[in-house]
């Protein structure tokens, strides 16, 4: 069957008068003859046997390309009828074919060289084939012949065309994958040198929260020394168990729901450091919305939640202080007021009872010694206020030479009232030899008061006290202990700050304004000097300061 697509050609038609001959006899159409010329086996059997056999067509002419003789497949091929068929040259049926190359085709055959070409062959009813035609050369009672092999190839051109849009195909889309495969290679680069340069730590899972892939940060955290090391193990295998338990549930949340959780903070303890992630974890999921595993990126937040941490501690810390500042304030007023009743309570009913007093001598030095005692402590509460609020008589480092001795004397002498008083055994223990001291006098005998003071006051009647100089190697200690009611540990640190009274100030089991201890630590460092207690809750208190050599010499 004829392909127009194939090829095109543009034909002449000649008609030549020529004489047919029957090819086989069995058949109805008029066969091929040729009367014309003098073709001498023609008119043999086995020839026209072999002839009509042949797959090709077979079409024998002269040299100007008259047909001579065809065979049956010649008519199919193009389309004629027999008797048409025998009135055409060949140059009609085969597009290209002029005199000229039918005179070049002669000479080839001449020079026994193979014929073969390809060209566009006519059909009569215009459309065309493509066609693979041999020529040879016979010579018959000394004319030449010329045998045209015609062999109608537009299937192998069909398939050849077919192959080539395949083949065209099939680059275009090797092209693609190519230009696919750089455009993977150059992501793959991408996230590769994501993965190693992030600092925050990523991991992908597939859906049995097996890791699949870690970055190096992440590695770098497990104490791993490649990613790879990581690939088909869970949490388990590298954090604290409860922690890799909780993030273990937390993530099949996510597998499960398809929802992912974003910012998420989580603490744990790995590598012996303690560590604080904020992590942002969201599902993996395909074109059908599966979920296929997860992917994790985690920031390491613990500077920041340190900074959170102390800025907690610091708000704390400032409520606290504003709190004892507010409990001092509501303190102080009722601590003016407490010496201030004997004081105007003993005036007042001296100045009533004058002529009773004058007949009652002892009465009357009772009583104006409850008046001093009270003005003394008011006196002292003052001193405190005016310490605490004004530092520049603290900061001052006045130097005096002056006598241990005499100081501890003179400091036990303006608590001996309220020793008595309270039924307390004072023992004094002091050096054989004279200490000399070369320091700021009024200071250290404020520190050294302040602690016989408390001692007095948080001394339970007839109890024991005691007041002693030590000589140690390098230095020297003041102390004062006492068997009273102690401290508690948890309150020991606190003692030495403003306003801090262990004994709760709501309960008011005891006087005083917390300032004592701060005042004696601000004092102590202006005369470089050191201060420590020890203390037991109902057993008792040691309080001391330790004096460095410097300081004063031994006589
Ligand atoms: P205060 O004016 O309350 O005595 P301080 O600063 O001198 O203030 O003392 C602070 C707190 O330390 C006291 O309120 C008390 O709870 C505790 N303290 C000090 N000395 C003693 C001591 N010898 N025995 C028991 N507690 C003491």
């Amino acid at each position: 069957m004829a392909n127009s697509k194939l090829l095109s050609t543009t034909t002449v038609r000649i008609k030549l008068p020529v004489k047919f001959r029957k090819e086989t006899a069995s058949q109805s159409e008029p066969q091929t003859t040729d009367h014309n010329v003098p073709l001498k086996d023609s008119e043999n059997p086995a020839y026209r046997e072999l002839l009509s056999n042949f797959y090709d067509a077979i079409i024998i002419t002269d040299n100007s390309g008259k047909i001579h003789d065809f065979n049956h497949r010649s008519l199919d091929f193009f389309q004629y009828s027999t008797h048409d068929f025998q009135s055409i040259n060949i140059k009609s049926l085969i597009s290209g074919l002029t005199d000229k190359t039918i005179s070049s085709l002669i000479e080839n055959t001449e020079m026994k060289l193979l014929s073969l070409m390809e060209a566009a062959c006519q059909t009569s009813n215009d459309s065309t084939f493509p066609a693979e035609i041999t020529v040879n050369k016979i010579t018959l009672n000394n004319i030449n012949f010329l045998i045209f092999s015609i062999r109608n190839i537009w299937r192998r051109k069909e398939t050849e065309l077919k192959l080539k849009a395949a083949n065209e195909k099939l680059n275009e889309s090797n092209k693609k994958l190519r230009e696919r495969e750089k455009e993977l290679a150059h992501e793959r680069d991408l996230l590769h040198t994501l993965l190693a340069e992030v600092p925050e730590y990523i991991s992908f899972k597939d859906k049995n929260l097996n890791y699949h892939r870690i970055n190096d940060a992440l590695a770098n955290l497990f104490g791993l020394s490649s990613p790879a090391e990581a690939v088909g193990k869970n949490q388990y295998d590298f954090l604290p168990k409860d922690i890799a338990g909780e993030k273990l549930i937390q993530d099949q949340k996510i597998i499960d729901s398809g929802l992912p959780l974003i910012n998420n903070e989580s603490m744990f303890l790995i590598n012996g450091k303690d560590i604080c992630l904020t992590s942002s974890k969201v599902p993996i999921k395909d074109n059908e919305g599966n979920v296929e595993g997860m992917i994790t990126i985690s920031r390491d937040t613990t500077e920041k939640m340190k900074a959170n941490q102390l800025l907690i501690q610091a708000k704390l810390k400032a409520e606290e202080a504003n709190k004892l500042k507010n409990d001092f304030i509501a303190n102080i007023t009722h601590e003016l007021r407490t010496p201030l009743n004997p004081i105007i309570g003993f005036t007042t009913i001296i100045k009533n009872s004058y002529d009773e007093y004058l007949n009652d001598k002892p009465l009357l030095e009772e009583h104006t010694n409850y008046i001093l005692e009270a003005a003394v402590h008011l006196q002292n509460i003052i001193e405190d206020l005016l310490t605490i609020a004004n530092n520049e008589d603290k900061i001052l480092f006045k130097i005096t030479t002056f006598s241990a001795d005499a100081l501890v004397a003179e400091i036990v002498n303006l608590h001996h009232f309220q020793i008595q008083k309270n039924g307390l055994d004072l023992k004094i223990i002091t050096p054989q030899e004279s200490v000399l001291f070369h320091c700021d006098r009024p200071k250290l005998f404020h520190i050294i008061s302040n602690f016989l003071g408390n001692t007095v006051k948080f001394t339970p009647p007839g109890g024991n006290i005691a007041i002693r100089i030590v000589i140690k190697e390098d230095h020297m200690i003041f102390e004062v202990e006492d068997n009273g009611i102690g401290i508690k540990q948890s309150d020991l640190v606190r003692i030495f700050d403003r306003f801090v009274q262990a004994e709760k100030i709501l309960t008011k089991s005891y006087e005083g304004t917390g300032l004592g201890l701060a005042i004696v630590r601000e004092l102590s460092e202006v005369i470089g000097c050191e201060p420590y207690v020890f203390s037991e809750l109902d057993k008792g208190s040691r309080f001391g300061i330790k004096v460095p050599t410097t300081l004063y010499e031994i006589k």
